[in-house]
């Protein structure tokens, strides 16, 4: 008898779990007829802020993660002639955003082990033009934003914080996307609040910048069909806020067992030669967005031993992911900007190591225990070979 495969990741048993919540709710706001805007979408934006500490803090419902960046750094004035400094190792929409305004972004290295943007090489990369960071908590961990704030407070630069991998986890104490001058989440299906489809949120608490991001996601528009300024449409849909106001109030439990999936897997990885564990931060906290190890071989730049694992776990029907398979300065888009080999030396190294492992709240001790004698035995049988 085989062992049934182990996906990276199932959504399907999300759903199974909360269909009879869910159901309800849908029925009920497509029978309501209104399906953009409402009070569906206002009480998840109040829901959301309520769950990152509320207070002063506003949130706004938008299309997705990347819209959240787009309208953050329009909304702080960010133009052609501007720099933004983010980190070299991340989803392509982080650098993506800074282009869409029209501004030039700039990458720092990261530390191999946390895999954010390590904040001692940030200050070497501002220059008369910069005008933003945007630090990225990478895999569901908080960056130290003590360190980039200070600094970005030094050089007068705002700070947008792309949290579209970390709802819910805290630097210090504090949820990530409360530190900065606007935090921007994704609700991507996958992401740990997923939705159904796309969305995204913004959040503030600055009410001039709360008040520009709803101007600017609606056409421009301050007053309906007055156009002061040439805006994007971006929604959150009230289908996705109904479904995403009832997954809210199980994210801390979904956060807490990928929590307890990681520190399964700390314990089980131990010691296998060659595999370099993620780590956490002193000060922060992860919500394990991602569970993603290092292979290290030789040859830091080279693929091989990790795509190796990669491909003889696949044959033992276990799923696993590369995130990221080459660092943002290295895209092909981005050779305009001049970066060569080499450059940001640790974001390389981790595109050619890293390997993302089954991970979500629904994994279950066995299916952990079963990724991790595969590895050890396929790593055993490679040394030996
Ligand atoms: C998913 C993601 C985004 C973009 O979010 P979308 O909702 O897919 O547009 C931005 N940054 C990071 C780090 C992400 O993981």
């Amino acid at each position: 008898m085989t062992d049934e495969p182990i996906p990276l990741l199932d959504l399907t048993l999300q759903y199974r779990f909360l269909a009879v919540e869910i159901q309800p709710q849908v029925e009920a706001l497509l029978a309501s007829g209104q399906y953009i805007g409402g009070a569906a979408v206002r009480h998840f934006e109040e829901l959301f802020s309520h769950f990152l500490g509320g207070g002063e803090l506003e949130t706004i419902g938008c299309n997705s993660g990347t819209d959240a960046l787009v309208l953050a750094l329009r909304a702080l004035g960010i133009q052609p002639g501007d720099e933004v400094i983010t980190s070299a190792f991340s989803f392509f929409a982080s650098a993506e955003a800074i282009d869409l305004v029209g501004a030039r972004p700039v990458f720092v290295d990261v530390d191999p082990y946390t895999f954010n943007l390590d904040p001692a090489l940030l200050e070497a990369q501002i220059s008369p033009h910069t005008k933003a960071v945007i630090p990225v908590h990478l895999f569901g961990q908080a960056a130290n934003m003590t360190e980039i704030l200070t600094i970005a407070r030094r050089h007068g630069l705002a700070v947008i914080e792309d949290c579209a991998q970390a709802v819910g986890a805290c630097w210090g104490g504090k949820p990530v996307g409360t530190w900065g001058d606007v935090g921007c989440f994704s609700f991507f299906p996958t992401k740990n609040l997923g939705a159904a489809g796309d969305g995204g949120a913004v959040v503030t608490r600055s009410p001039d910048l709360a008040r520009q991001i709803r101007i600017l996601k609606e056409h421009g528009q301050a007053r309906q069909y007055q156009h002061d300024q040439i805006g994007i449409n971006s929604r959150l849909d009230a289908l996705q806020a109904v479904i995403l106001s009832v997954k809210l109030p199980h994210l801390r439990e979904w956060n807490w067992r990928r929590q307890g999936i990681a520190e399964v897997y700390h314990r089980l990885l131990q010691g296998i030669p060659s595999l370099i564990l993620p780590r956490v931060a002193a000060g922060g906290s992860s919500v394990w967005h991602q569970y993603t190890v290092r292979v290290a071989g030789a040859d830091p730049t080279d693929p091989h031993r990790r795509d190796s694992l990669q491909q003889h776990l696949k044959d033992r029907g276990i799923g696993s992911r590369i995130y990221y398979p080459i660092p943002l300065h290295r895209q092909p888009v981005y050779q305009k900007l001049g970066y060569k080999p080499g450059d940001l030396p640790h974001a390389e190294t981790c595109a050619a190591q890293v390997l993302s492992l089954p991970c979500f709240p629904e994994l279950t001790l066995r299916q952990q225990e079963r990724v991790a004698k595969a590895i050890a035995e396929i790593i055993s049988e490679e040394i030996r070979a």
